[in-house]
């Protein structure tokens, strides 16, 4: 007796709605997380209210998306806008939900997966508002990145490299993991920490904050050091392009500072979720074949 469960289109389309109403559903809370972490608020008391007139915002004025597009983006007491961040950060959320459920199915690795993006998310619009990646959100994420590879396996192949190299070879799945996770916090904190020492001994400023390297340490725990160098690498690039074109049309200083921890994590969420695929494509073009 087979025990595969045959899924038809219908039923995965269902499942793939479920992913969306979900994400829109943890996307709404994430809105409160970044409006209130950077204030030190707390994120489960008092129920949502306008930042303008400071009135409660009712039930059905509060579902993820639907309000703010029958609202018209503004709030029914007062009539001041809403800002864009609240759906799209809900819509966001659904869309990695969604795109993570397709890619990789409902298993453990996802749903640590969603606590990673979920968190990165947070990090990603409050560094935009703020330019703080706070230590609330990135040390546990470092904490939990290391006891989640203990769980499931962070797939790099470093860890096996470096223990067969000093003759410490070992077939011990968990052990490879954890210390592919904890490769992963050493040497992308620690690369970051480098160019930040050196930038600052050159330039004579501050070109990236002790906090973008403590969320590549998490980037590094949850996904390894390959994904994470990636990350790094995709996030510099999406920096440098996206943000000189910025700075160029909204005619800022030349000294702006980019929310560089943003770009992090808009690379952190693509490098976890096609970044294999991309290493060993571009692998393959090296090699010409
Ligand atoms: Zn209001």
């Amino acid at each position: 007796m087979s025990w595969v469960v045959e899924i038809d289109e219908r039923t995965m389309l269902m499942a793939e709605l479920c992913f969306v109403i979900l994400g829109l559903i943890i996307g709404s809370f994430l809105n409160v997380c970044i409006a209130r972490i950077p204030c030190q608020e707390s994120i489960v008391f008092p129920n949502s209210h306008c930042p303008h007139c400071g009135n409660p915002i009712k039930a059905y004025d509060n579902i993820p998306l639907l309000s703010y597009l029958l609202l018209l983006g503004k709030c029914r007491s007062c009539g001041q806008r809403i800002s864009w961040q609240y759906p799209a950060v809900e819509a966001l959320t659904a869309l990695t939900f969604c795109v993570t459920f397709v890619l990789l199915g409902f298993n453990l690795k996802a749903i640590i997966l969603l606590v990673f993006f979920s968190s990165i998310i947070i990090l990603i619009f409050i560094d935009l508002n703020h330019r703080i990646l706070p230590d609330v959100i990135t040390l546990p994420g470092v904490l939990f990145g290391l006891l989640f590879s203990l769980l499931t396996p962070v797939q790099d192949s470093t860890a096996e490299f470096i223990l067969s190299s000093l003759g410490l070879a070992t077939s011990n799945a968990i052990f490879i993991s954890f210390i592919n996770s904890f490769l992963g916090v050493l040497i992308c904190g620690g690369f970051l920490w480098l160019v930040a020492e050196i930038f600052f001994r050159v330039r004579k400023m501050e070109g990236l904050g002790f906090g973008d390297i403590k969320l590549m340490g998490m980037v590094g725990a949850f996904l390894g050091m390959k994904l994470a160098l990636l990350t790094i690498m995709l996030g510099s690039m999406m920096g440098a392009v996206i943000g000189l074109l910025f700075i160029k049309l909204a005619g800022k200083d030349a000294r702006y500072e980019l929310p560089f921890g943003s770009f992090l994590g808009i690379a952190a969420i693509i490098s976890a979720l096609w970044g294999h695929r991309l290493i060993s494509d571009y692998a393959r073009t090296l090699h010409g074949s």
